[in-house]
């Protein structure tokens, strides 16, 4: 399903119309996205500008070039790592001021800062935690433009160049308004071409949806992919494989067999896990049945859990869950979609530390409005709502979320745990 109002918006005179006519109707923008698999240099055409923390090096290498004075920015990177007071935060606005009105449409604000939770002195910590405030302000400020703003916030001396590459390229075009923390110390060795190759991958509810616009990003990074989804009576699972060339799996989920059917499809060993089925069982409460309540807890949390038990991915692997802004935020009628989505939050939260030891990293994405079948069967009033209450003023498509779940399902990903990315498009919604 695609949103009306975007395409409208494309055209010239309906953007006149409006503006004429001083119309209470939003205008959002088209935002730039990339098709295919990651380039060796992610940021090439992009120009920036930086501040602090010597990140043109680093940019130059990820294909960016400095722009000149008073031309259109594709990127400005801010380093914050320096700022130990709550004055130092005037130089956020000697910087970015100026430049507010030059990054160009769908273009990337990024700031670099330390974890509050590692600073030692409460003017430090007060400094750093300022940060949040101030990217989520100005994403709403920068998204009637399609423009992004994000922050990355530091644990040890992680490698910058991953999070730098993914929020600075289009592959990031619904995530705004976002604390990302990264940990670790050293650089990463990181390809950016067909990064997955050799990777043993599973992914569930891989028939349609957010599901499948990943299966068709893993297959074109190299991954060697199972897909798994109930089997159908319209063969769209076995259709699908058969035209990405993975193999397929009909199974449902919540199965107590279900893991180890998926580690026997696989050949007994799995790299990256993406647990992406989920369903929707929506009433109030009090008109709720059990049966509504326990398929939604049973399919979102119950199995995912198991899974974790019974799919064990190998030493330095890459496991990704489906969680929602729903959960994050608590929803009209969702109650036990709700609570199962914030269960995983919080599974990926507090399990994530033990799995570092081996390299292994456990993340959430959490997706506000994405133009599905799920959404497509919301009232339209509902639906306008989640579209239009959000930053960017759009609903997302299933490949912005399959974008972030290919991102940190690379190896260049491996400074990044425990986190719970929404890819929201800025929603007001929740916290
Ligand atoms: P979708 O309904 O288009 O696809 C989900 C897939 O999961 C379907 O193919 C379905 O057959 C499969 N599935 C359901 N139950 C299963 C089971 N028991 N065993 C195996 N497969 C099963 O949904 P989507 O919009 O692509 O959503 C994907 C994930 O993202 C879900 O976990 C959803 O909760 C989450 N999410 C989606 C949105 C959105 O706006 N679309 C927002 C927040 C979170």
């Amino acid at each position: 399903m695609s949103d009306y109002l975007v395409n409208l918006s494309r055209k010239g005179w309906f953007r006149g119309t409006v503006r004429g006519l001083g119309l209470p109707i939003p205008l959002p923008a088209t935002l730039k996205r990339v098709e295919g698999p990651w380039a060796e240099q992610p940021l090439e055409h992009c120009s920036f500008e930086s501040w602090g923390g010597n990140l043109d090096v680093l940019l130059n290498g990820l294909g960016a070039s400095p722009a000149s004075h008073d031309e259109a920015l594709g990127l400005a990177v801010f380093a914050a790592r320096a700022l130990k007071t709550p004055m130092d935060l005037a130089s956020l606005h000697e910087f970015f001021s100026p430049r507010m009105k030059r990054l160009e449409s769908s273009g990337r604000l990024i700031i670099i800062g330390h974890s509050p939770k590692r600073c030692d002195h409460p003017a430090s910590q007060a400094t750093a935690g300022a940060l949040a405030g101030f990217i989520r302000s100005c994403a709403k400020e920068l998204g009637k433009r399609g423009v992004t703003a994000n922050l990355i916030s530091c644990v040890g001396n992680p490698d910058l160049a991953p999070p730098l590459a993914f929020f600075g390229s289009p592959r990031s075009a619904f995530i705004t308004g976002q604390v990302i923390e990264l940990e670790g110390d050293g650089l990463v060795t990181h390809a950016w071409s067909k990064a997955l190759q050799g990777q043993r991958a599973v992914i569930t509810g891989a028939a349609r949806g957010i599901g499948l616009a990943t299966a068709e990003r893993f297959v074109s990074e190299g991954a060697d992919l199972l897909m798994v989804d109930l089997g159908g009576d319209d063969g769209s699972l076995e259709r699908e494989a058969d035209r990405l060339g993975a193999k397929a799996l009909a199974l449902d989920i919540t199965s107590e067999t279900a893991g180890a059917q998926m580690l026997e499809a696989l050949g007994g060993s799995v790299d990256l896990a993406i647990h992406n089925a989920g369903i929707t069982r929506d009433r109030t409460l009090a008109k709720m049945s059990a049966d509504n309540w326990n398929q939604a807890v049973a399919v979102n949390l119950g199995a995912v859990e198991r899974m974790l038990e019974t799919l064990p991915v190998q030493d330095g692997g890459r496991i990704v869950v489906l969680s929602s802004v729903a959960g994050l935020a608590g929803n009209f009628g969702q109650t036990n979609y709700a609570a199962a989505k914030s269960g995983l939050a919080a599974m990926v939260r507090y399990h994530a530390p033990s799995l570092r030891p081996r390299g292994i990293t456990l993340n959430a994405i959490a997706p506000g409005f994405i133009e599905t079948r799920l959404t497509a069967a919301i009232p339209f009033a509902t639906r306008e709502g989640g579209r239009r209450l959000a930053a960017l003023g759009q609903g997302g498509l299933p490949i912005d979320v399959a974008e972030a779940i290919t991102f940190l399902s690379l190896p260049a990903a491996k400074h990044i745990s425990g986190q719970v990315l929404r890819v929201c498009g800025g929603s007001y919604l929740g916290a």
